[in-house]
C-alpha cells in the first residue's frame, strides 16, 4: 500500500470530482447499465417493453424517470425464477462469486448477487469509507457485525484491504467481546448502534471504564437509524469518549453505500455506483434535491444483479452541495423506514424522533419502547421509558415532561408515557433491539 496516510482522501479524484464531471460519468454508466439490463435479465426486457421505454430512451440523467420502479417485491416475486439467480441477473451463475441475503425480518429473505469485478468495486468503496473516517493501516479494528449471509459482514474485507490489523469479532457475547478490547486495545470497532451503548454500559457495571481502560477512537454503527439521531450518536460518545460515525448499506446492494465523513452533516453516498432519487412516498412523483421522499437507487455499476430504479422503503433527502471536508458526492440524511412511520392525527410520526427525544432527556435512561395502537378507530402511541436511579422526581413528574417533550418535538402527544424504574425495559438485547410494538388492531388500556 503506498497511498500516503496524511491525504484525507482514499480517491482523491473520484471523490472531489466537480459534479458536472461526477454527472458525466453517472450518465455514461447509467446509459450502459440499462442497456445491460435490458439485454440479459428477463424482467427488465418485459417491465421496459411493457412501458414502451428503450435503453436508448436515456440521453441525460433526467430521462430515468420515464423508466418504471422496482422494489422488494420484485425481488422476491422474480428470485428463482427461470434460474437459481431468477431474472433480475444479468449474468449467468458462474460468473457470480457471492450472494448475501436479506434478514427476512419483513418476509421471505432476498438475495443479492455479485460478480468478482462488483464484490472487488463494493470492497473498494468500504476502503474509501474506512479512509473517510480516519481509518489508517496502523489501526487495529474490530467487525462487531454478524458474518452470516449478512451484506455486512464482508465490509472487514474493505478495512483489510486498506492495511489495518482486523479482527473478525462476528456477534460474540458481550463479555467475550469486552474481552477482546481489553486484551488487544483495537481503536477502531463497528457494530450497531444499540449494542454500542448497551456495549458501553455492561463495560461500566463490570468496572471497565471504556475511556480508561480501552482503546476504541471510533466507532461505525449501522443497521439501525441511531447513527443518524444526533442524541443518540452523542450518548455514545460520551460512555465511550470515542467518535462515532454512521454508515449505510442496503442488502439489496451492498454494504457500502453512503458513511459520514468527519463533518457529520449526513452521509457520503457513492455516486460513482448508485443514482439517486427522491420520490413521493404515495404518488412516486419525483421530488426535487432537498425535499423528502422515499430513497430510490439505481446501480451504476453492478452487473451480476442491476436495480434500476428501485424503492428502497427509506425515506429521507438528499443534498448535493459540497460538503465541508471537500467531497462532491452528495449526502443523504434518513429519517426513517417508510414501513416504521406512523400517522397520528394526520402528523408523520418517525420512531427515530421518540428515541432523539428519549436519548436527549435528562433523568431517564435513554432505552424505550414505543407501541402503536388503535383506539376509537384512529392511531395512538405510547412510550415506555426508564427513570434513572439517582432521578429524584416522581414518575408521574417524569411522564409529563417526557409527554411535554415528545409534543413539542412530534406535533402530536403520546397517549401515555410509562415510566419504569432504571433496568425495568427488556430492551437491552444484544446487537439489535426490537422497540415498536405495533398492536393495531388490538384494544390498548388507557
Ligand atoms: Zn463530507
Amino acid at each position: 500500500m503506498s497511498r500516503d496516510i496524511n491525504n484525507k482522501y482514499w480517491d482523491e479524484e473520484l471523490e472531489t470530482l466537480p459534479r458536472e464531471e461526477l454527472e458525466k460519468r453517472q450518465l455514461a454508466d447509467l446509459q450502459e447499465i440499462v442497456k445491460f439490463a435490458y439485454d440479459h435479465a428477463p424482467y427488465y426486457k418485459r417491465s421496459f417493453d411493457e412501458a414502451g421505454v428503450k435503453p436508448e430512451d436515456i440521453k441525460t440523467l433526467k430521462d430515468i424517470q420515464k423508466f418504471p420502479f422496482i422494489n422488494k417485491t420484485t425481488q422476491r416475486d422474480t428470485q428463482g425464477v427461470g434460474s437459481f439467480l431468477g431474472e433480475l441477473a444479468a449474468v449467468p451463475e458462474e460468473d457470480v462469486v457471492f450472494i448475501s441475503t436479506s434478514s427476512g425480518s419483513t418476509g421471505v429473505p432476498t438475495m443479492s448477487p455479485f460478480t468478482k469485478k462488483d464484490f472487488d468495486e463494493f470492497q473498494d468503496t468500504e476502503s474509501r469509507w474506512f479512509w473517510q473516517i480516519g481509518m489508517r493501516p496502523n489501526d487495529r479494528y474490530v467487525h462487531a457485525l454478524n458474518f452470516s449471509l449478512y451484506v455486512g459482514g464482508p465490509d472487514v474485507i474493505g478495512a483489510q484491504n486498506l492495511g489495518a490489523l482486523c479482527i473478525w469479532g462476528g456477534t460474540l457475547p458481550s463479555e467475550r467481546l469486552l474481552f477482546v478490547l481489553k486484551t488487544y486495545q483495537p481503536t477502531v470497532i463497528w457494530t450497531s448502534p444499540s449494542y454500542a451503548w448497551q456495549l458501553g454500559e455492561k463495560a461500566l457495571k463490570s468496572g471497565i471504564d471504556p475511556k480508561k481502560d480501552l482503546n476504541i477512537k471510533k466507532i461505525i454503527v449501522a443497521g439501525e437509524l441511531g447513527g443518524s439521531i444526533d442524541a443518540t450518536r452523542k450518548a455514545i460518545e460520551d460512555i465511550w469518549g470515542a467518535e462515532v460515525y454512521d454508515f449505510y448499506g442496503l442488502s439489496d446492494i451492498f454494504g457500502a453505500c453512503a458513511a459520514m465523513c468527519e463533518a457529520k452533516d449526513g452521509l457520503h453516498i457513492a455516486e460513482n455506483h448508485i443514482l439517486v432519487e427522491t420520490v413521493d412516498i404515495h404518488t412516486g412523483e419525483v421530488l426535487e434535491p432537498g425535499q423528502v421522499g422515499e430513497l430510490v437507487f439505481t446501480t451504476l455499476r453492478k452487473h451480476a444483479r442491476p436495480l434500476i430504479r428501485f424503492r428502497t422503503g427509506d425515506i429521507g433527502r438528499i443534498d448535493t452541495t459540497k460538503c465541508s471536508c471537500g467531497r462532491t458526492h452528495g449526502r443523504i440524511h434518513i429519517l426513517g423506514r417508510k414501513d416504521d412511520m406512523f400517522i397520528v392525527s394526520a402528523v408523520n410520526v418517525f420512531p427515530s424522533d421518540i428515541e432523539a427525544v428519549v436519548r436527549e432527556h435528562k433523568g431517564i435512561t435513554g432505552e424505550y419502547l414505543i407501541r402503536i395502537f388503535e383506539k376509537d378507530f384512529t392511531n395512538k402511541y405510547a412510550v415506555e421509558i426508564e427513570k434513572s436511579a439517582d432521578n429524584p422526581n416522581s414518575d408521574d413528574e417524569v411522564a409529563a415532561e417526557v409527554t411535554a417533550a415528545l409534543k413539542a418535538r412530534i406535533g402530536v402527544k403520546p397517549a401515555r408515557v410509562v415510566v419504569h424504574p432504571d433496568g425495568g425495559l427488556n430492551t437491552r438485547s444484544e446487537h439489535k433491539s426490537k422497540r415498536v410494538i405495533d398492536e393495531r388492531n388490538l384494544d390498548y388500556n388507557i
